[in-house]
């Protein structure tokens, strides 16, 4: 047991966290060009937060959270998703405040109790992007072409947007009282999940992926039928602005997502060669979110990537992320005087930005080389007692296989030519 992280959690290791730094890397430097500043949050908040703003009925809060009392007897939970805390954030620092809109990125890990499976775990990271402050359909065309800019850059191209409005408050309950009043007479067909939601959400019955409950909703008007004009009309402003911005996409009138807040825009990117868990990220607009967590009426629209199911997705298509590896040199040293001067000489050039590494073990000359094809240096200082008392060490160059003798004192320039 103590040699085994807790169930639904891993390790990235190295080899595979160049990735995900190589991915947070493409986020970051979109999330410049689009203006969005990051932010960085506490892992954990006040339950009410999630409670309040991602809905006391929904999956997340209901099952899957992972609350605690501190030793304050205070009610914790660590985040589950990144938008309530960047809401929380917003009104905090009186964000509100200046020139609107307010544009946030962040990165981190969040935590829900789930079934762990492929590509669904208990901890997994999400890179997400919101903005506050404006209620225009062009922003919600900006939010969603910066997350498909983000899987283009990673080299996903394959992927399927797939959009839908789940009204506002004005719209929305007169769509919940069709949906029960056409599922009523079915409601024992229903599974036990949904026959809660029929009581709380009836709307989230429409994409359950249960079989049963999907036949069941054949006969339930599309939403898209039932929005009043104001949503009707910022449904399709948000449709021409995609074209206008040539992102392909699809309409999903089943389209509701696991959140309560959404209203208006709601989008997944999904990878339809994933299996189950093919949504990839999600988003939408949430213009009730900020006055349910406390605030003035402010319109937001944001969205979150799963990092693990982007690697998944690169993984299955069989593409690599590029990256390069630092080049490095390798200290060889043969003898105890040597070593020192080579432990000296690792920490100079590591000063001087070089990556080095030196071996620690006393090994023979032919181990060091091994180790220094294994940490993938491109280049070997070797220095015995020999070369220290001439105040010499020989260069050898890897990939080309020759070498020479060069002054020790010269090296750190001589190397910094090079490189
Ligand atoms: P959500 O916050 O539920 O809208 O989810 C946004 C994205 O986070 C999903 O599309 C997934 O990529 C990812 N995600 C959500 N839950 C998990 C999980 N349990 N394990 C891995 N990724 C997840």
């Amino acid at each position: 047991m103590l040699a085994k992280a807790p169930r639904g959690t891993r390790d990235i290791l190295p080899g595979e966290v160049e990735e995900w730094s190589t991915l947070e890397t493409f986020f970051r430097n979109l999330c410049k060009n689009y203006n969005y500043r990051e932010i960085r949050t506490p892992i954990f908040e006040h339950t009410e937060l999630f409670s309040r703003s991602v809905g006391e009925d929904t999956d997340i809060v209901g099952k899957e959270m992972y609350t605690f009392l501190d030793k304050g007897k205070r009610s914790l939970t660590l985040r589950p998703e990144g938008t309530a805390s960047t809401v929380r954030a917003f009104l905090e620092h009186k964000m509100y405040a200046q020139a609107q809109p307010t544009k946030l990125f962040y990165f981190g890990p969040m935590f829900r109790y789930d079934r762990p499976q492929a590509g669904r775990y208990r901890q997994f990271h999400q890179l997400g992007a919101e903005a506050f402050g404006s209620a225009s359909p062009e922003i919600d065309a900006e939010i969603i072409c910066l997350a498909m800019d983000f899987f283009q850059s990673a080299g996903l191209n394959q992927l399927s947007l797939e959009i839908n409005s789940v009204g506002c408050p004005q719209c929305r309950p007169g769509y919940r009282e069709e949906i029960r009043k056409i599922l009523e007479k079915n409601r024992r067909d229903l599974c036990p999940d949904c026959q809660s939601r029929f009581e709380t959400n009836p709307l989230r019955i429409l994409d359950c992926k249960i079989e049963g409950c999907r036949e069941v909703t054949l006969q339930v008007p599309e939403i898209l039928d039932h929005l009043c004009s104001y949503c009707v009309q910022h449904f399709e402003d948000v449709i021409n602005f995609l074209k206008l911005l040539e992102i392909s996409y699809q309409v999903n009138p089943k389209l509701v997502r696991g959140l309560d807040y959404y209203t208006n825009t709601a989008f997944e990117i999904v990878d339809t060669g994933l299996g189950s868990q093919n949504s990839l990220g999600g988003g939408g607009r949430y213009d009730g979110l900020v006055e349910t967590c406390g605030g003035s009426a402010t319109p937001g629209v944001g969205f979150a990537i799963g990092l693990e199911r982007v690697l998944l997705s690169l993984e299955q298509q069989s593409s690599q992320l590029e990256y390069t590896e630092e080049s490095r040199i390798f200290v060889a040293t043969l003898g105890p005087s040597a070593s020192a001067r080579g432990l000296q000489l690792v920490t100079e050039l590591r000063r001087n930005g070089i990556a080095a590494e030196k071996d620690y073990q006393d090994r023979s000359l032919k181990a060091q080389m091994k180790q220094a094809d294994r940490v993938g240096a491109a280049k070997v200082l070797i220095l015995g007692e020999e070369e220290l008392e001439k105040g010499k060490i020989v260069l050898r160059d890897m990939e080309k296989g020759d070498q020479r003798e060069v002054e020790l004192e010269e090296i750190l320039q001589i190397l910094k030519n090079d490189l």
